[in-house]
């Protein structure tokens, strides 16, 4: 039999030339966008005072298959990409298990994340457009730091709110955006109007991601030449992400493997929309079945808790109301680690695709992801990010399961990135000072209870 190689890559001749639009498959669509004030459909005229134009033709667009990835684009991908299919002997021999496992590390390139997939597009779009720069908020502060690399790539101006606590946290994620040339701001700020309004309201808070969105949104309308963009959730930025798993499925391909199961972590909703598009389109043709598991953390469990209804993008309630399992959109998880997966909503495209029943979710607590964490840098060597060790623990606890019942199953994740940035929080668990809050039934209800009314 053929040996696997212990990474699989692709030459650039085997890279995508084009973004799957895992939507031109799906039966029942996301649902649109809906006006606030209206609550009809978004027209492309109203996004267009907010995203780039193309991004909001490719946001509104369920049919088109494939989009071409301008040869800009590709060329910077090619400074990075395609990135290694891993095959995880080491983890395999720890784990004494029949399972075949496999990762794909989007964690090697400066970002330390998946999120340049999609910040390059965008910055692409928004050069092409003639605008000077974009704004957009960042919580942990990977997004902000994929945006900033590609804003100083194609020389635009970056302004990034920047999640309070994350800011005062994590100087040094903040110090990487400013030597990329993007003006970083801590919010909720005295610089817009929805920031002072929230300081007035709740003084001395630290922040959500929905409170920063409301601010970068503010400063893009209201300034000439500026818009908005975001890192995740959207499904243009699902579609940039298909990335991930048309190279994925073109390496499994390579070598005839055919997963049985897809595994990755869940915050907007991004690099696992991405991972698992090629897959899921199969799937969803008839072609193929795969099981596909989202995993988040149970402090923030939007799929697995959550509500499936319109609501609000952001705690201004600026943005338009998208369609999603959601916690409310005043939900603000308790102090977790994976500073990625703390949004209170889902990608309206997975949203749709688990509430159809393509695909499974787990949440998993924030000890046992540690647990996962630290036992993968120790045998394959990369220091995961807390948000991708959400799909480790799930990837190691299948592979038990194969353990025991003497399958041998082949197992894919997504290895998002890696967690450099995050040794306070790898300090925690090491001290045993982690813990595991859990909400409550009530807690959640009282999110529930602000949903908008729209049937
Ligand atoms: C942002 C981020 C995530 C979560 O975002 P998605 O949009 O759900 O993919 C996961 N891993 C890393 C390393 C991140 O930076």
């Amino acid at each position: 039999m053929q040996k696997i190689p212990y990474k699989i890559y692709l030459d650039e001749q085997e890279m995508p030339k084009a973004w799957y639009n895992l939507r031109a498959d799906m039966k029942n669509k996301p649902a649109p966008l809906l006006n606030p004030e209206t609550c009809q459909p978004m027209k492309a005229e109203e996004l267009e005072g907010v995203f780039c134009k193309e991004l909001v033709q490719q946001e509104l667009d369920n049919d088109t298959k494939f989009f071409p990835i301008p040869e800009e684009i590709l060329d910077f991908y090619k400074m990075y990409r395609p990135s290694p299919l891993v095959r995880a002997y080491c983890l395999e021999k720890k784990l004494g298990t029949p399972a075949k496992i496999y990762y794909k590390f989007e964690g090697n390139n400066t970002s330390g994340s998946h999120k340049l997939n999609s910040s390059i597009a965008q910055a692409y779009y928004a050069k092409k457009q003639g605008l000077k720069g974009v704004t957009t908020e960042t919580g942990a502060g990977q997004w902000g730091t994929a945006l900033s690399m590609a804003c100083s790539y194609f020389d635009l101006d970056c302004k990034v709110y920047m999640v309070k606590v994350s800011y005062e946290q994590k100087p040094f994620r903040r110090e990487v955006m400013r030597t990329y040339g993007a003006t970083v701001t801590p919010s909720p700020s005295d610089t817009t109007n929805v920031g002072r309004q929230i300081l007035k309201e709740h003084p001395g808070t630290t922040g959500s991601l929905g409170c920063a969105i409301s601010e970068a949104v503010e400063a893009a309308v209201s300034s000439d030449g500026y818009r908005y963009v975001l890192g995740s959730v959207l499904n243009q930025v699902l579609l940039h992400q298909s990335v991930i798993g048309l190279e994925t499925k073109a390496a499994l391909d390579k070598y005839n493997i055919t997963p049985d199961i897809i595994i990755g972590c869940a915050g907007g909703g991004s690099n696992l929309g991405g991972l698992i598009a090629p897959f899921m389109g199969e799937k969803l043709r008839g072609e193929k079945d795969y099981r596909i598991i989202a995993v988040e953390p149970a402090s923030c469990p939007s799929l697995t808790r959550g509500k499936f209804a319109y609501d609000f993008c952001d705690t201004g309630k600026v943005c338009p109301l998208a369609k999603m399992y959601t916690l409310g959109c005043d939900f603000i998880p308790s102090a977790n680690h994976a500073g990625g997966l703390r949004y209170h909503g889902m990608s309206s495209i997975l949203s749709q695709l688990y509430d159809d029943g393509y695909m499974e979710a787990i949440s998993v607590e924030q000890t046992k992801v540690f647990e996962a964490a630290e036992m993968f840098a120790r045998v394959e060597g990369i220091l995961p990010a807390p948000e991708s060790s959400h799909a480790i623990r799930a990837a190691i606890d299948e592979a038990l399961k194969c353990k025991e019942t003497g399958e041998e199953k082949t197992i894919v994740f997504g290895l998002t990135g890696t967690g450099y940035f995050d040794m306070v929080a790898y300090e925690k668990y090491h001290d045993g000072k982690m813990d595991d809050y859990i909400p409550t039934d009530e807690e959640l209800e009282k999110g529930f209870e602000k949903l908008p009314k729209i049937d």
